[in-house]
């Protein structure tokens, strides 16, 4: 994307004169900006950007002084804070051996994935953590674009319980799996983990190893592991796959299930919904993985829709007792990397624009205790940007309408850029 200099002369609105050049000051123009979910929208104005951060944001009342020297993005658009993605996953052939791949190929790869989506910090929920640390290294060091990367590292299983649908990876892959025996071994692994880079915990807690027999992380095991994580100041996420799950994440203190739960005999109750408010749990509602888990399956389309739509009805009712809802695909384990299908389950299970969009950026800034920093487009807040093609508000599927995305001022996808 080209980029050319504010004739400041012409727009500046009033005589204050700037002495210095700001060289790295970006000025992007906007229809309309969504400064925050529960915020009106400022329209006919533009956000300034310098030194990664978020200068001003003004509107058509309220032009704001440019500095000399300013350029100006050509992108404009709709503007809004720069997604989270909750719940990704590096790895598989994409991303395997990222430690000495070409730095062109592996950005392709995560700009297919990730930034061309919006996605300006993403949640790895378990992978090879060594892989990921190693791309999160070339992304920080500005060998390659990206987005900044939260991981889970190694997951914890239960005892013989690595779920078949991870069967088919590498053996040396799964001989690492870290399946904790007792109290004291789930709390040495999460050390480890922790220590060797990882910034939260997952915890599968009821898994299928052959399709059939259950397998679950027992309530010792998985407290343990809460605390050994809680007692870094960090965040738990599990894979509850059932009710059975979702009560032994409540009951051993998990700050956010990855999943709603597909395929049971009943609904979230309200006894249930409510335990997991009051114990703040968050909820990530995956939705799209599930029509494309059930399609490898053959499940026939009226059977989906059933099965899925109990899903829905599991989010109405969590959003209903007020629950805290974080946006997540599993796009790295899952294949379909566009999430337009996920923005319009969630507005089929009774979210508005705005309540996706602070999935997307409020509230998992909420979530990670970074409020002060991101989430909102405001003077100040770090210069993570998406700039849309349309307006959310008009419809969801402008979400996936991104047209340029900015992470801490600078510029990591555009399309005119792209092979
Ligand atoms: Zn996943």
């Amino acid at each position: 994307m080209r980029l050319f200099p504010v004739f400041a002369a012409g727009l500046l609105c009033s005589a204050i004169a700037f002495p210095s050049i700001a060289a790295d000051s970006l000025l992007i123009p906007a229809d309309v900006i969504y400064t925050a979910p529960d915020s009106p929208p400022k329209r006919n104005g533009a956000v300034l950007l310098r030194g990664g951060r978020i200068v001003s944001v003004s509107d058509e009342r309220s032009r704001a002084a440019i500095p000399k020297g300013t350029q100006t993005s050509e992108c404009r658009g709709v503007v809004v804070a720069g997604f989270q993605n909750s719940h990704v996953h590096f790895m598989g052939p994409t991303f395997g051996g990222d430690a000495s791949r070409p730095a062109a190929d592996v950005e392709h790869a995560v700009e297919s994935m990730l930034t061309r989506y919006g996605f300006t910090t993403v949640v790895d929920t378990s992978s090879d953590l060594a892989n990921t640390l190693a791309i999160r290294t070339r992304i920080e060091k500005g060998e390659l674009r990206g987005p900044r990367i939260l991981t889970a590292g190694w997951a914890l299983y239960p005892r013989d319980g690595i779920p078949f649908y991870l069967r088919d990876l590498p053996k040396q892959f799964l001989d690492q799996l870290p399946q904790p025996r007792d109290a004291a071994e789930a709390r040495a692994d999460v050390r480890r983990n922790l220590d060797a880079g990882a910034d939260v915990t997952k915890l599968f807690l009821h898994t299928s190893p052959d399709g059939k027999s259950p397998r679950f992380l027992s309530l010792e095991v998985a407290r343990a592991a809460v605390e050994a994580t809680h007692a870094r100041g960090r965040l738990v996420l599990a894979h509850p796959t059932s009710l059975e799950g979702i009560r032994g994440a409540l009951a051993a203190g998990v700050d956010i299930i990855v999943h709603t739960t597909l395929g049971e005999s009943a609904p979230w109750d309200d006894a249930l919904t409510r335990g997991m408010v009051a114990k703040k749990m968050s909820v990530v509602p995956t939705f799209q993985l599930w029509p494309y888990e059930l399609a490898k399956q053959h499940v026939p389309q009226q059977i989906v829709d059933k099965l899925v739509g109990a899903t829905l009805e599991e989010l109405k009712a969590f959003k209903a007792a007020g629950g805290q809802i974080l946006f997540g695909t599993d796009v790295g384990y899952m294949n379909e990397f566009d999430p337009t299908a996920e923005y319009v389950f969630m507005a089929k299970a009774g979210l508005s624009p705005m309540e996706i969009l602070a999935s997307l950026t409020t509230a998992p800034a909420e979530r990670w205790k970074e409020s002060a920093r991101r989430g909102r487009v405001e003077a100040g807040m770090d210069a993570d940007l998406v700039v849309l093609g349309g307006d959310p508000a008009e419809d969801v599927r402008n979400f996936t309408n991104v047209r340029c995305v900015f992470r801490a001022g600078k510029l990591v996808y555009a399309p005119s850029e792209s092979k």
